[in-house]
């Protein structure tokens, strides 16, 4: 192993949450090195949404133009397809920001972006292929981590280390920190149907006869989510993929024709959900922010934001301090979660009831019997379509980025 890396700050994981962060510790002067375990951001899995409050950062940090050139879609209404009745259910019309819309973009070319202009920053240093493994305690604080990459094992010195390495977090074990799980009634399956241009709707939701589907718009093909009870997968395996491709027609009929590019259960890709939160986001010289300080669950399509929000506050608290070369108290990294906990409390809230109240367990065993009477109600009272509006959009508490510069 060579030499320690010496930086101000030392971030696990290039998602939303990690490289917000890098970008804004960067910005601010404080010398920072993000650590990404793949070699590109190129998942399957990647959420593809990009909040009105994450356009708004990118207002605040003079990246809108720039970000909005890239291929995306806007996506200003959430329709739901119930049973054949199509409901507008939630309009970001009335929101109090520039972009009023969701912009679908596929994650990876976010965080390119992100990488990208980063890239200009002069303090800060991506390393892809990069895996954060244990943490360095010394004295009772956390100074460091070790990490195996391209080169070899190789050591990190940081006056914080930072965990933003996603709901199965490496730093997270082995910080000792305790998590409270909130349990999740659902799994997702995953998979791709190729897209008529013909195919023009933005609806995003599909309950139709029973099953729960989501299909997102990426250009040539339609990503879809369809969303089973959690632990169901293997009794619909049993079943066969005939049986499988039969329920994605009942709930999006105009893909009837397509469902037979799933050749087999190889060509789904099964996607565990979890809803967990740290009693404690931080511990001396270690914080945790995003999906490792609390997994979202995929209702609503929030985490991301929350991820960036997340970033966004940490830095506003942290990054002048860092700059200044100020040892960060135990008191300074708690002021994150002090700042956001109620946001993510009452987002994850939400999540969980709604979840409860959607999907009924143990009704089928495959997949949840949907109860679409919740989303009947807020499509039909302009004040709760408004305030899910606002929860998706913009979330309980927005972040502004701080002015603080180099
Ligand atoms: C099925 C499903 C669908 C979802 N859909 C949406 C959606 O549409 N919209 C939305 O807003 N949210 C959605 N979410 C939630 C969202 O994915 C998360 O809340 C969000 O990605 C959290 O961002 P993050 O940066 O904290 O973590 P992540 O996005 O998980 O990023 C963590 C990063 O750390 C890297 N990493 C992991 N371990 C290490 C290590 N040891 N060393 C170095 N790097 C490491 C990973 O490769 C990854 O790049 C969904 C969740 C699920 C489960």
């Amino acid at each position: 192993m060579g030499d320690p890396i010496q930086v101000q700050c030392c971030i696990a994981g290039g998602g939303p949450a990690g490289m917000m962060l890098g970008y804004l510790m960067a910005r601010a002067g404080v010398k920072t090195l993000v650590l990404e375990k793949h070699g590109d951001f190129l998942r399957d899995f990647r959420g593809d949404t990009v909040h009105p409050s994450t356009l708004q950062a990118m207002v605040d940090l003079g990246l809108i133009d720039a970000f909005l050139q890239r291929p995306h879609s806007e996506l200003h209404h959430i329709g739901v397809e119930i049973d054949g009745e199509v409901l507008q259910v939630v309009s970001f019309d009335h929101l109090p920001v520039d972009c009023r819309f969701v912009a679908f973009m596929p994650q990876w070319d976010f965080l390119n972006f992100l990488a990208e202009e980063g890239r200009k920053l002069p303090a800060l240093s991506v390393r892809m292929r990069a895996e954060a493994q244990s943490l360095i305690e010394e004295g009772g604080r956390v100074v460091g981590l070790r990490g195996h990459g391209t080169g070899g094992a190789f050591e990190v010195r940081a006056d914080l280390v930072v965990g933003a390495d996603g709901r199965g977090s490496t730093l997270r074990d082995q910080s000792g920190l305790k998590v409270e799980n909130l349990g999740a009634p659902i799994d997702v399956l995953w998979f791709r149907l190729s897209r008529d241009p013909r195919d023009e709707d933005q609806l995003l939701g599909r309950l139709n006869n029973g099953h729960f589907m989501i299909t997102i718009e990426r250009g040539d093909y339609w990503q879809c989510a369809y969303v089973i009870k959690k632990g169901g997968a293997d009794t619909l395996r049993a079943a066969g993929i005939d049986a499988f491709r039969a329920k994605v027609a009942e709930a999006a009929s105009f893909l009837t024709a397509k469902t037979s590019e799933l050749e087999s259960f190889d060509d789904l890709k099964l996607l565990t959900v979890t809803l967990d939160r740290l009693e404690h986001w931080s511990k001396p010289g270690l914080l945790f922010i995003g999906d490792a300080a609390h997994a979202m669950s995929p209702i609503g399509g929030v985490g991301i934001n929350l991820a960036i929000q997340d970033a966004i506050a940490a830095a506003n608290l942290l990054a002048d301090p860092l700059a200044r070369g100020a040892a960060l108290t135990e008191h300074d990294l708690d002021a994150v979660q002090r700042r956001r906990l109620l946001a993510t409390r009452l987002i994850q809230g939400f999540q969980a009831l709604a979840q409860d109240r959607l999907f009924k367990p143990g009704v089928q065993e495959d997949h949840g019997q949907i109860d679409a009477t919740p989303i009947k109600v807020v499509a039909s009272i302009p004040l709760l379509g408004h305030l899910a509006a606002r929860m998706i959009g913009l979330g309980v508490r927005l972040e502004r980025v701080s002015s603080v510069k180099v």
